[in-house]
């Protein structure tokens, strides 16, 4: 099953143009079985979407995105109130805090923190590796050789998932980059679950998210 983990919605993310509108109407039409919504430091899209997305029989994973001086983070959790605790930009969670039901994605290592300011440096990973599960290795955003070798050598060093994600702000860049689970994923305790037991694909390419039709 095929799940883009990195998208943003307007008006939780200001950045973002992909209105509610556009992208149930994106789900729907490009038949989506489930889609993570990770915004700056606030889930009340989160909170919004979900219910009218599962009237359309399309699963929303939560989680927020977090800019760090280790670079930017996407929690996941199927537990908001958690996932409210944490601000766009913060300092990153010590080794241990992260609750047991979330798993943390470095988003994105070799571009920095896009609201922090920080920068990646070679070595930064033995700071963020104790608080992470998995590593972004696609990004819709960041798909340069560069910052795909980097997160793979990221990756490999830590022995952790890789995932891949749109990181969509316009309608158009949804599912340009997603995950692959190999179990049906049912709810984002599932998604946490693959992603600690590693057993994630990174994928980019054109949209794959059909139910019963996908390539992979
Ligand atoms: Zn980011
Ligand atoms: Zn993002």
């Amino acid at each position: 099953m095929n799940v883009d983990l990195h998208t943003h919605t307007y008006p939780a993310s200001t950045c973002s143009r992909i209105t509610y509108r556009d992208y149930i109407a994106w789900c729907t039409a490009q038949q989506v079985e489930a889609v993570a919504l990770t915004n700056h430091g606030d889930v009340t899209d989160n909170r919004k979407l979900e219910h009218a997305l599962a009237a359309e029989g399309v699963l929303l994973i939560h989680g927020v995105e977090v800019s760090t001086m280790l670079g930017d983070l996407v929690v996941l959790s199927p537990d908001l109130d958690y996932l409210a605790t944490f601000k766009d930009v913060q300092e990153a969670p010590r080794p241990g805090s992260v609750a047991a039901d979330a798993a943390v994605v470095w988003v994105h290592p070799a571009a920095g923190g896009g609201r922090s300011g920080s920068s990646y440096y070679p070595g930064l990973e033995r700071l963020a590796g104790p608080i992470i599960d998995a590593v972004e290795v696609y990004n819709g955003s960041w798909l340069d050789d560069r910052f795909v070798r980097t997160a793979e050598q990221i990756a490999d060093q830590l022995g952790v998932a890789r995932t891949g994600g749109s990181d969509a702000h316009e309608p158009d860049g949804l599912m340009t980059c997603f995950t692959e689970f190999p179990d049906p994923i049912r709810s984002t305790a599932d998604v946490v679950d693959a992603l600690k037991r590693r057993v994630t694909v990174p994928h980019r390419g054109a949209v794959k998210a059909r139910r019963r039709f996908g390539l992979f």
